[in-house]
């Protein structure tokens, strides 16, 4: 008998980031991103990207699998690197913890 298997229903979640205006990443500051301070005419924006542009999308896994995905999302230093070495070093239960942490916040502040 080979091991059972449940079968996997869940599906991706999409969060358009388009009008959240903090970091929804696992940090837990849910201030505004403040204005971006001025180098003489360059802007230098607190989130990144640093040009005030927007993440086309960038995507967690669930903890009963599936993907949270944010897009057009703008984010902290801190949580933007912190997602890129989880998934340069394939942390996937790293990821996971940080997708439950950023459900929460998003859940709590009603985005999603
Ligand atoms: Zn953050």
């Amino acid at each position: 008998m080979g091991k059972m298997c449940l079968p996997k229903i869940a599906e991706d979640v999409v969060v358009s980031a388009e009008n959240i205006n903090f970091c929804p990443g696992p940090c837990n500051d849910t201030m505004p991103e403040p204005p971006p301070r001025m180098f003489g005419r360059e802007a230098w924006h607190v989130f990144k990207p640093r040009d005030g542009g927007r993440y086309q999308s960038l995507h967690y896994p669930m903890p009963m699998g599936g993907r949270l995905i944010l897009k057009n999302v703008r984010m902290c230093y801190s949580c933007y690197k912190r997602h890129m070495e989880f998934e340069d070093e394939g942390c996937v239960d790293y990821l996971i913890r940080d997708c439950e942490r950023l459900m929460d916040k998003l859940t709590k502040l009603g985005c999603i």
